[in-house]
């Protein structure tokens, strides 16, 4: 028995894609300390590259996160937040609160959405103060991954497509995880060859979604001389978009690099390009650039060198008191 630990991030076409993976006979802070130090080594350093994780804060992660990449941002998982919350306070009135806080894009609205909350059941309030908002809630999320993302949603997806590798023995595991994602990247690859867009075409229906909605709302030239700030409102609700620095007041541009409602309602009003304000990591040049390499073939042992080191023995074997269990998988999700 063994822990698969995986790091998976996000295309541009919002599919995931598997960083790393590793098996570990335990969850223990020096299992973690391994994988997250192959993976620094692999994709660079936190420092520089600003990486967010999101987890269901897995024994031990945490602290070898803050320990090997201090820079690294964290996220929890709001889904694994919600299922212990909605455990602990029975209340139907308050049952979706976790999710209406996490959602809002500005400071104001989460700290309205908690005053609502207190006034009705301070427990819970208490409860989810003690949460560091930088770590569930979108308006305190980083602007750099350009991803708002509230569950590790990735990892599951991920988790269910394994199912069937994941009770074979270590080796042959491996290999077929290895195999089927040698094979999804090719799959990938072939579809989105002949794509014409400029945009990932999950992020172009988003765009035309977006746009549609865009039309109930009026934008209004504030005479900048770029003519790239606007006022658009709907209403008697108002907000402030500048084309020129990719912002809006509702932060959803910021968050997630498409422009939101607003925004594109001012992008309709110049008669401009939608698209060509859409941040990069959303266009297919990204996509291109994912999956410009391979995983390549591992010949099987008949046709492999023999080495000097001394044959490799099976892991030893430490049966858990009482009945058997089923692997639980752990992983993170890590954001481009
Ligand atoms: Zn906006």
């Amino acid at each position: 028995m063994g822990w698969l630990l995986a790091a998976v991030a996000q295309d541009a076409n919002n599919q995931f894609y598997v960083v790393a993976y590793g098996v570990v006979r335990a969850e223990t802070k020096d299992a973690w300390k391994w994988f997250l130090s192959n993976l620094q080594a692999d994709i660079g350093d936190d420092a520089n590259h600003g990486w967010n994780f999101i987890s269901d804060q897995q024994k031990g992660l945490l602290p070898t996160l803050k320990e090997v990449m201090p820079k690294a941002r964290h996220r929890n998982c709001v889904m694994h937040m919600w299922k212990n919350f909605v455990n602990r306070f029975k209340d139907l009135y308050i049952r979706e609160v976790v999710w209406e806080c996490a959602r809002c894009t500005t400071v104001a609205k989460f700290k309205d959405c908690m005053d609502r909350l207190k006034a009705v059941n301070q427990g819970a309030w208490e409860y989810l103060s003690k949460f560091e908002p930088e770590t569930w809630v979108k308006a305190y999320f980083s602007h750099g991954p350009k991803v708002d993302n509230l569950t590790n949603n990735m990892c599951e997806v991920f988790n269910a497509e394994i199912v069937n590798y994941r009770c074979k023995p270590i080796l042959t595991m491996c290999e077929e995880i290895r195999c089927y994602l040698m094979r999804r990247m090719v799959n990938h690859k072939r579809v989105l060859k002949n794509h014409p867009g400029k945009l990932a075409p999950v992020q172009q229906k988003r765009m035309e979604r977006l746009l549609a909605m865009g039309t109930k709302w009026t934008a209004e030239w504030v005479g900048d001389n770029e003519r790239k700030s606007f006022k658009v409102s709907r209403k008697g609700s108002k907000v402030d978009v500048d084309l020129i620095n990719y912002t809006c007041s509702c932060n959803r541009w910021q968050l997630t690099g498409m422009p939101c409602t607003h925004a594109l309602a001012a992008i309709v009003k110049r008669r401009d390009k939608a698209e060509d304000y859409v941040h990069p990591w959303l266009c297919m040049e990204s996509i291109k650039r994912t999956y410009s390499h391979c995983i390549k073939p591992v010949p099987s042992a008949e046709f492999c060198p023999r080495s000097e080191y001394s044959q490799l023995e099976p892991p030893i074997i430490k049966r858990p008191i009482g009945r058997p269990k089923f692997t639980t998988d752990r992983k993170i999700l890590l954001s481009p």
